[in-house]
């Protein structure tokens, strides 16, 4: 399906049921204009004679249920058409979910919890935004919970979150985060603080009941969860326990038949699971694309998207105005624990941070925990603050120790919300 130059761009006539991918280049831009007929990015549709415009390094599909014809203008690394597309197996997945809620309405109970598992690269995030699109445009409220810690598509990396979906992702910038429910993980891996990622998971899942519990649609709604693509050992059992935390109804594993097998013999047997073919269109990413992605994300936080941008804000903080956490202690082997404490006891709890030089370019997340009951010895306030969400980010710029305080990069003018600082491994680099 090579496409026609014409004056604009290129030109392509999509037959039905087929898909048009594309990857921008490098520091290029492409527009995208739906000529005539009908099309869809992953699941939401293009209005006619709109120029939808791709940044740097996307990799998108455009896919028609009925023929189209689009064009594409600026330097793409490919552009062609593929007939060969698994969108009707998750169009057929959208239906029988459908039908779930439907039934749920009726009888009065719970709509379904979707889990979308599988190895990286596979289009877990992709399905997810698709059936959530899906959803949304039948009138439905589903609840989008993002477990991947290394790619959020909803806040900053080495976070877990939960965003209630109330409209289609706008197809440039995907879904729109107004008031998504955010934790510190502070890593990008889970396997950095299993403990960690399993205690957050259980969180969101108690948060997201109860919120059933009082919102009809959002119950009815129900949930797609997007995972980490770690499936081996404790990131399998993380998918174990995240199955069980949130109650799953479907399991949907996307091209790998030994997860899927061990996910049906180790899930209860009222858990459908059903595996998936990932598309061809899938394009795997290197570890420097995904760390470029990472720090987009940042970037994003604090200056904007496109459209919209922000002005971030830099300041002092003093030291001792604020308490500095990092959740875990190193591990240290059992024979060496004092008596009556666990492992798990050092992975959850909170090491007061002194701070230096090395805490800049550091992300740290300002935490909604009330301030009180947050000093060293706070006891019941400890365990608060790993359960409480964060508020938002900031970013240590400079580091003074003679004056005992650091600069920092944050979304909002001084003073800080709160004073309880969570520190993540991740770090980001300011260059504007
Ligand atoms: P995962 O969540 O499994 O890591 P993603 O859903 O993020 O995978 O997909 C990886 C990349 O592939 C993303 O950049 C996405 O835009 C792209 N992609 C997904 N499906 C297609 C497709 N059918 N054609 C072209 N690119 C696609």
């Amino acid at each position: 399906g090579a496409g026609s130059s014409t004056g604009g761009g290129v030109r392509f006539e999509l037959e039905k049921e087929t898909e048009l991918r594309f990857e921008v280049e490098a520091g290029e831009r492409v527009q995208l204009e739906l000529l005539s007929g009908l099309a869809e990015v992953f699941g939401s549709e293009l209005n006619r004679n709109k120029k939808y415009t791709f940044g740097p390094g996307s990799k998108i599909a455009v896919f028609t249920w009925q023929g189209c014809t689009v064009s594409l203008t600026g330097k793409t690394e490919v552009a062609y058409v593929s007939r060969d597309t698994p969108m009707l197996l998750y169009l057929n997945t959208h239906a029988a979910l459908e039908q779930m809620r439907q039934q749920a309405e009726r009888d009065n109970e719970r709509g379904p919890r979707v889990m979308v598992v599988g190895p990286t690269d596979v289009g877990k995030s992709t399905v997810c935004r698709l059936l959530l699109s899906y959803a949304v445009r039948l009138g439905r409220r589903p609840t989008l919970v993002e477990l991947d810690v290394g790619q959020s598509g909803v806040s900053v990396p080495g976070t877990v979150s939960a965003l209630c979906i109330e409209r289609p992702a706008d197809v440039e910038e995907g879904f729109s985060v107004q008031a998504p429910l955010v934790y510190h993980f502070g890593s990008t891996t889970p396997g950095t603080n299993i403990k960690l990622y399993n205690k957050l998971t259980s969180c969101l899942a108690e948060v997201f009941s109860q919120r059933c519990e009082v919102n009809r649609r959002a119950s009815v709604g129900g949930c797609i969860i997007n995972t980490c693509g770690w499936v081996k050992g404790s990131g399998y059992q993380a998918l174990v326990h995240c199955a069980s935390a949130f109650e799953v109804d479907v399991v949907l594993v996307l091209d790998q038949e030994r997860l899927y097998n061990e996910l049906k013999r180790d899930l209860p047997h009222f858990v459908r699971v059903v595996l998936l073919p990932k598309s061809g269109g899938v394009v795997e990413r290197s570890k420097a694309c995904r760390r470029d992605t990472r720090d987009e994300k940042i970037r994003e936080y604090f200056y904007g998207f496109r459209g919209a941008s922000f002005y971030p804000h830099a300041f002092d903080v003093r030291f001792s105005d604020v308490r500095i956490y990092k959740i875990g202690a190193p591990s240290i082997p059992d024979s060496c624990l004092p008596l009556g404490m666990s492992q798990d006891d050092t992975q959850l709890k909170l090491v007061p941070v002194t701070p230096g030089r090395d805490l800049t370019h550091h992300v740290l997340s300002v935490s909604c925990a009330e301030d009180e009951g947050t000093g060293p010895e706070g006891g019941a306030g400890r365990r608060g603050i790993l359960e409480s969400p964060v508020c938002g980010f900031i970013v240590v710029t400079s580091v003074d120790t003679q004056a005992q305080v650091m600069t920092v990069l944050s979304p909002a003018p001084r003073p800080l919300p709160r004073h309880t600082l969570l520190i993540m491994d991740i770090r980001f680099i300011d260059l504007k």
